[in-house]
């Protein structure tokens, strides 16, 4: 039998491997991939052949390898270049992809023509290593469906794409059959380490999909209005659990999300009013910055409403986006949680130590506690500390967990507690 030749693994391959040990190395900073796919390819292929215009990509690889060589290049398709780099955050990654767009695109010759080539980028969003080049892909696509320069991945316009919506009737089954769930994850004091709160976080295990990202199907609802009856769903779970945490002997605020959609619909914050006394104090509303941006005088007035009516309310992802220090004086909340990357700065430079501290030091002078989000480890949580955080959230103070494990937890820390002070007593 004549020997085979070893499979050779294919560009996507060997490129998608190159990716995982970039994200094996040394530098921390997330990885993003971005591919570069030519405009017109059939027309080009039909004119110069393919050889020519696979000639081309190549050398636009060496260019971009030449103008950033510490990214991975690879051409992995005969009309498409990617690249893999290291970026402090998704702005500077989009940034460095139009600037490797714009500096490739221009005259080459193809076959002795002179051609003008032009591009179009996809760009994955921070993520697991082995999914960026897959999302990169994907995006471009989105990029030459709309006949735009660039696309930046975003999970629910993929979601979408393989056909997602038709989820949505079933996450109303699975909220009529309760098959969806709450885990809390704990929000712990900075000083003596005790347990605040929770802020509750749904869960749905799909019975063919498996686990299904809250990101994904919490933002598809958003646009089919299923937002309502999930958001009411999570609300009165959350009530029963915590009756259920009471009767286990443990009193705790919960916190529960609201989306931006909500926070402008007087109708829905009236039903929350209405929800009754169970929740006064009880039930805490997150709300992103992105939402108070987007509904500034409806999120000013609402927190206002719900404020008075006793249920208080958080600032979620700060610093993720645009909002500015301003709007901190505006918003009734008085509750500000960090958004991570917030949070993993403060470990790059004492710039970003200064800032943070002045973002509490407001916070607090308008009488807001402020939340460390995102904390991971020891030193996370003890910076955080120094910048004069009062709470942290992260794996660090515990995974989201369901009910039962949190119980256990907080009985287990009360039993110590008691135990201290007998010693010490
Ligand atoms: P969020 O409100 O910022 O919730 C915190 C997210 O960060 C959670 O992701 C949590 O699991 C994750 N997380 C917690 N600690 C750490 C950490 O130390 N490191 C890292 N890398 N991540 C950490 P999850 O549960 O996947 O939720 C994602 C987002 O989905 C939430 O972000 C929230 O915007 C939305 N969401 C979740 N549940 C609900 C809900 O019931 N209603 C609404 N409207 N949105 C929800
Ligand atoms: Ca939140
Ligand atoms: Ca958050």
């Amino acid at each position: 039998m004549a020997a085979m030749a070893p499979t050779q693994p294919g560009g996507r391959d060997r490129f998608e491997l190159e990716i995982v040990r970039l994200a094996a190395g040394a530098d921390e900073r997330p990885i993003f991939v971005a591919v570069f796919g030519l405009d017109r390819f059939e027309r080009l292929r039909a004119v110069t052949g393919r050889e020519a215009v696979v000639d081309v990509v190549d050398r636009l690889a060496a260019r971009l390898g030449e103008y950033q060589p510490a990214w991975k290049i690879a051409r992995i398709a005969d009309d498409v270049l990617a690249a893999a780099f290291h970026a402090a955050n998704e702005a500077a990654a989009v940034q460095w992809t139009h600037e490797a767009r714009l500096g490739l695109q221009g005259e080459y010759s193809v076959g002795g023509h002179p051609i003008d080539v032009r591009l179009r980028a996809g760009l994955s969003a921070a993520g697991p290593p082995n999914a960026l080049l897959r999302e990169a892909d994907i995006a471009l696509d989105g990029a030459r469906d709309a006949r735009v320069h660039f696309n930046l991945f975003d999970a629910s316009s993929h979601a979408k794409a393989v056909g997602a919506l038709s989820l949505m009737p079933e996450l109303r089954s699975a909220l009529q059959r309760n098959q969806l769930s709450l885990v809390h994850q704990p929000k712990r004091d900075l000083k003596t380490g005790a347990v605040r709160g929770v802020e509750s976080l749904v869960r749905w295990t799909h019975p063919t999909h498996g686990p299904i990202a809250p990101d994904v199907f919490v933002r598809l609802a958003e646009e089919t209005a299923d937002i309502y009856a999930l958001t009411r769903w999570v609300m009165d779970r959350a009530i029963a659990e915590q009756e259920a945490l009471m009767a286990a002997g443990h009193r705790l605020q919960f916190a529960v999300n609201l989306s931006g959609r909500l926070v402008g619909d007087a109708a829905f914050i009236d039903w929350v009013i209405d929800r009754g006394p169970a929740q006064r104090g009880a039930l805490r509303l997150e709300i992103t910055e992105t939402a108070m941006i987007e509904h500034p005088a409806d999120a000013i007035a609402n927190v206002a409403q719900l404020r008075t009516a006793g249920i208080p309310c958080s600032i979620d992802d700060f610093g993720s986006g645009l909002a500015s220090l301003g709007y901190l004086k505006r918003i009734d909340a008085d509750e500000l949680k960090l958004d991570k990357g917030v949070i993993d700065e403060l470990s790059r430079s004492r710039r970003d130590r200064l800032i943070t501290r002045s973002i509490v030091d407001l916070a607090h002078s308008l009488g807001m506690s402020v939340v460390a989000e995102g904390v991971e480890s020891a030193e996370s949580a003890a910076l955080a500390a120094a910048s004069g955080c009062d709470l942290a959230q992260g794996y660090f103070t515990g995974y989201p967990m369901p009910l039962a494990e949190l119980i256990n937890i907080l009985t287990g820390e009360a039993e110590q507690a008691s135990a201290r002070a007998v010693a010490t007593g």
